[in-house]
């Protein structure tokens, strides 16, 4: 889909697959693709090469799953970053796999923490750390998170700022699925409410996302954007086209 990847799979599948790679100890970076961010790769093509250099990428947001049909190769459902996260969560409790969250502002990795442990008896958040730090402490956040080895890394920096983050620091993180989350650890920790399941249910999750937080309209506004940007791909076929 206009030059990344997306895997075809339902949040399911995506689960076994990811339960594979703990399983076998593999590193795996996992992207929840939107448009906002897709949109934005199509600008930067050193964005466009992380996404690619994902292990898998689900398609999160109804706009990438209506491109995806419109160019032929439709995916089975909308995979969220907070759905999977979620099942991960469930996952991780019943086989004990330790959990990271990382990012958000101080304090809400470590409520997030606290209600999920309450939502998933058995749960073991090895630990967390905020989003806040320079570049200089990455360093001191690698050997925290390598020195917990949790199975699974969420992490919640904003995009691309965790894709990138992730992309470039795999390597020294251990055996870990890493995914980035977005706004996830926010809902988690319950100082971001989600919308009501009225709206994903009639793919309007972005609408009740906008009506919780009016601020994140101008973001809103790539959209568009990248809506028309597909059609003169995809039904148009005007492959050099730039919008
Ligand atoms: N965030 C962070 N460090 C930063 C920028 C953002 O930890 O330098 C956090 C922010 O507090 C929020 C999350 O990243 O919890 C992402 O929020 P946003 O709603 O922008 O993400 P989206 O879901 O749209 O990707």
């Amino acid at each position: 889909m206009l030059g990344a990847p997306v895997d075809g799979l339902s949040l399911d599948q995506f689960a076994e697959r990811i339960s594979m790679q703990v399983d076998r100890g593999n590193p795996c970076f996992v992207v929840t693709l939107n448009p906002e961010l897709l949109y934005r790769a199509q600008h930067e093509k050193d964005l466009l090469d992380v996404i690619n250099r994902a292990h898998l990428v689900t398609a999160d947001g109804i706009g990438v799953v209506w491109a995806c049909r419109v160019s032929g190769r439709p995916v089975p459902e909308r995979v969220a970053g907070i759905d999977l996260m979620m099942r991960l969560l469930e996952c991780a409790a019943c086989k004990g796999w330790r959990v990271f969250f990382l990012g958000s502002a101080p304090g809400v990795a470590e409520e997030a923490a606290a209600r999920a442990e309450r939502m998933f008896p058995g749960l073991r958040v090895a630990g967390t750390h905020h989003g806040y730090f320079p570049d200089r402490e990455n360093h001191e956040v690698i050997s925290r998170i390598a020195g917990a080895s949790p199975q699974l890394l969420f992490v919640a920096l904003g995009s691309p700022r965790q894709e990138r983050w992730i992309d470039r620091h795999l390597d020294l993180l251990g055996s870990v699925v890493a995914m980035g989350v977005g706004g996830s650890l926010d809902v988690l920790s319950g100082k971001v409410r989600r919308a009501p399941e009225w709206f994903s249910r009639r793919n309007l999750e972005w609408l009740g996302r906008l009506l919780n937080q009016p601020g994140r309209w101008r973001r809103m506004l790539v959209l568009p954007k990248f809506a028309l940007l597909v059609l003169i791909k995809y039904k148009l076929r005007l492959g050099r086209f730039s919008v």
